[in-house]
């Protein structure tokens, strides 16, 4: 089966987490700080956090920018579940913003008409949390502006997104945002095999993440309630987590790092090819804004309404085909938690449009030149049965299967 996405590992990434491991330090050693300094110099951030997940740097996110009880938090209903239960961590509300049907991103139009109700109503979000979905940034300008204007936090979830780059600057440089979150997890642009890091300009916002990825501890004698005994003290001054990345995953994501340019490039080289070789089939293909650069995590086509076939018999043929296929994503206020907090199936008409006709292809660095031909064959076979396969197409997908 062609996987959606998968990683690239080097002899060079195993060398460097073969080195940790027989180092003196498996965590808490010189490998953690290498990373975030490595990662915020690339984006352009003053301060990086690395955390175990990116679902754990969204959390610590939220309770650092104060996120409580009483309070809401917004994103898009087409993402991670992860983006939304960010809030409910922290026992805060989640509502949802529908998306732009082109960009797939949560709508400008449809922020500033929320936040416009929400103003009347007396009940504007504390938080935002802006997901670049695909890797493609959503309009950060706009979306900060509106959030300035209503007292609101924005973070953005960049899970999909390190690489890409918003109006010149990397995404990650937090011009528009509070706090910018990227994933490890294998199936994003890089890898440390688990892990996340929150990227902030904030001193004070930074202090307090690397504090609640730690127990809630602190060393620092000036944050000390009581006078220090000994060498030995520390407090413990609020609650925190156990949300710290090893050193071990840190070499990774480290070594990772250094591909990172080269990877988005063979993901755009892909792109470019998906782009040409689909034209012309009933597909909605995926935006991008030629003044940005998307990370290209995922290559989402949409299947057009007066397709010969619909998005589940797609998704089946291509199974069938040996090409694993995937949906980003189920609407997050379809999944039963969420209905159980009062929402219904209806109530982002564009989120679930998209979702009812979306299909991810395989993207990925290593995606092979056989490989994507075979897809892109087998596209053609079911979405125009009578059109001509090109030819070199057709003569790879055979080379492939034989
Ligand atoms: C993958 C992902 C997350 C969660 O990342 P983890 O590192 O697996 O916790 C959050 N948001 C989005 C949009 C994602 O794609």
């Amino acid at each position: 089966m062609i996987p959606y996405g998968r990683q690239d590992v080097s002899d060079d990434d195993i060398a460097a987490v073969v080195a940790t491991l027989r180092s003196a330090c498996l965590t808490q050693g010189p490998e953690v700080p290498a990373f975030e300094e490595a990662v915020a110099a690339y984006a352009g951030a003053s301060h990086a956090v690395a955390v175990n997940s990116a679902t754990s740097a969204l959390h610590i996110a939220c309770l650092a920018l104060g996120l409580g009880p009483g309070d809401w938090l917004w994103t898009t209903p087409i993402t991670f579940v992860a983006s939304a239960n960010c809030a409910r961590y922290c026992g805060a509300g989640v509502d949802f913003v529908d998306i732009d049907p082109v960009t797939r991103n949560l709508s400008v139009a449809a922020l500033a008409d929320k936040f416009a109700r929400a103003e009347r109503e007396g009940r504007l979000p504390k938080l935002l949390v802006a997901v670049h979905l695909c890797g493609d940034p959503c309009d950060m300008a706009a979306i900060h502006a509106l959030a300035q204007r209503h007292g609101c936090r924005v973070i953005e979830d960049a899970s999909h997104a390190i690489g890409a780059r918003y109006r010149g600057e990397p995404v990650g440089a937090c011009r528009y945002s509070d706090v910018t979150v990227f994933s490890f997890h294998p199936v994003k642009i890089i890898t440390s095999a688990e892990g996340g890091m929150a990227l902030t300009h904030d001193a004070a916002l930074a202090e307090r993440m690397r504090r609640l990825r730690s127990h809630g501890i602190t060393r620092d004698p000036a944050a000390m309630a009581q006078a220090p005994e000994g060498d030995w003290w520390y407090e413990q001054v609020e609650l925190g987590f156990n949300y710290r990345m090893t050193d071990v995953h840190a070499a990774l994501g480290r070594s990772q790092l250094r591909r990172l340019d080269s990877y988005v490039g063979a993901r755009e080289a892909r792109a470019a090819r998906y782009d040409e070789a689909l034209a012309g089939l009933p597909l909605r293909m995926p935006h991008r804004d030629a003044r940005d650069r998307s990370a290209l995590h995922l290559y989402v086509v949409e299947v057009a309404d007066g397709a010969p076939i619909g998005r589940a018999a797609l998704f089946a043929g291509l199974r069938e085909r040996g090409i694993g296929v995937n949906v980003h994503y189920i609407p997050v206020h379809w999944q039963p938690y969420y209905q159980a907090l009062g929402f219904r199936r209806g109530d982002f008409p564009q989120a679930e449009r998209y979702y009812a006709q979306a299909v991810s292809l395989p993207m990925y660095a290593m995606l092979t030149e056989a490989q994507q031909s075979h897809v892109v064959a087998a596209l053609h076979a079911l979405l125009d049965p009578a059109g001509a396969v090109p030819v070199d197409t057709a003569r790879q997908a055979c080379a492939l299967a034989a």
